[in-house]
């Protein structure tokens, strides 16, 4: 058996020219900002993760170090621990699953049990013009993906109505369709309140006219008895949960009927102990998990493996809006980027662990003392 030796946790931001005006941001992004947890063994074998930024981290390390890595579930429970007290470490349970995998010498989808596999949707980023969304669309399909999330968040909803028309228009259902309304939770300066009931009914029968798969974060996180409600009203998926921390949380979603598309991302919730635990209880009620992954491309790997490992899912979000969002910019702490083939699929390595290596030059490039946007 060997033991953790070392945790170390590096801030790095990648300048971006052009910036990035992601539609959920007041101005665009001048910097892409990325935290990279390495946890070492005492033979030298090393893992990686990266999400949440880790700052504080340092006074936990000791839970770790020197405890067997392959203790995952004892070193998850540690970490839900810590996430009630400070943050989101689970870049740490990422790290420790990457660790794992190089020691027992396997993939983490086979960890897992499952598939190599996963059909991806191509995820936006840019509020563009109908017209331009039309183009977005085209590309998708050209590339293969069989689906295109597009963002709402304009100034008025009809504005955002409209893409989703001019979309539909031009491709017919050569393309499925999710629109992400964003009203689960809100950025630090954001302080208009969530859509209520009345207004999230009226734009879901708008999509669901519109033939669309999901319509995600119509209500506030916490909106239990309205998203009940809406399922119950809208013939249309209804996804969420992408920031949700609580296991008791999830529960209550699942046990009130509130989603048919649970999006926990396992670099911001439950690390993937927990959510492989909650991927299967979530496929064994019938519904639909499919995470999150917003973020760089360690996170997308590790949501990838995770996925397919387990219960598998129609599609796994891929964020993928060029010119301002390509897939250099969203991996640039590897060596390499993650491509989908022209079928739209993600095929996962069969290297050991999340089966990707770090861009070290790139990191040395980019250090900084924070992880911050600007
Ligand atoms: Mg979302």
């Amino acid at each position: 058996m060997s033991r953790i030796a070392t945790i170390e946790i590096s801030h790095h931001r990648l300048p971006l020219d052009p910036p990035f005006p992601a539609s959920w941001d007041p101005t665009a992004r001048t910097q892409f900002p990325a935290t990279i947890v390495r946890v070492t063994d005492d033979a030298g074998r090393q893992g990686v993760g990266a999400g949440d930024s880790m700052y504080g981290f340092g006074d936990y390390e000791r839970w770790f170090v020197g405890e067997d890595p392959l203790d995952l579930d004892r070193h998850a429970a540690v970490l839900s621990n810590i996430e009630f007290h400070a943050g989101r470490p689970w870049p740490l349970d990422v790290a420790l699953w990457d660790l794992a995998g190089k020691i027992r010498e396997q993939p983490i989808w086979a960890m897992l049990g499952g598939s190599n596999r996963i059909r991806a949707y191509a995820s936006s980023g840019v509020h563009r013009s109908p017209a331009e969304m039309v183009d977005v669309a085209r590309r998708a399909i050209s590339l293969g993906y069989p689906a295109l999330k597009v963002r709402f968040g304009r100034a008025e909803v009809d504005d955002d109505l409209a893409v989703v028309s001019a979309i539909r228009d031009a491709v017919g259902d050569r393309l499925a369709l999710m629109v992400d309304c964003n009203q689960g939770w809100r950025m630090p300066w954001d302080i208009r309140p969530p859509w209520r009931l009345d207004r999230a009914t009226e734009v879901a029968a708008r999509l669901a006219a519109e033939d669309v798969y999901w319509v995600e974060e119509p209500l506030h996180r916490a909106d239990y008895d309205g998203m009940a409600e809406l399922r119950r009203r809208v013939p249309i998926r209804v996804a969420g949960g992408e920031m949700t921390r609580e296991p008791y949380e999830f529960r209550e979603l699942l046990q009130r009927d509130c989603l048919d598309v649970f999006q926990p991302d396992c670099v911001c919730t439950h690390g993937i102990t927990g959510l492989a635990h909650l991927a299967r209880e979530i496929a064994a009620a019938g519904k639909v998990f499919t995470p999150h992954t917003w973020g760089n491309g360690i996170g997308l790997l590790a949501n990838a493996h995770l996925t397919a490992g387990t219960v598998g899912a129609p599609f796994i979000e891929v964020p993928f809006d060029p010119p301002e969002w390509t897939t250099a910019r969203r991996d640039f702490v590897l060596t390499s980027t993650i491509e989908v083939d022209g079928d739209g699929w993600l095929t996962l390595s069969d290297r050991p662990g999340l089966g990707c290596d770090l861009a070290e030059d790139v990191l040395v490039a980019t250090r900084q003392s924070a992880a911050t946007f600007s």
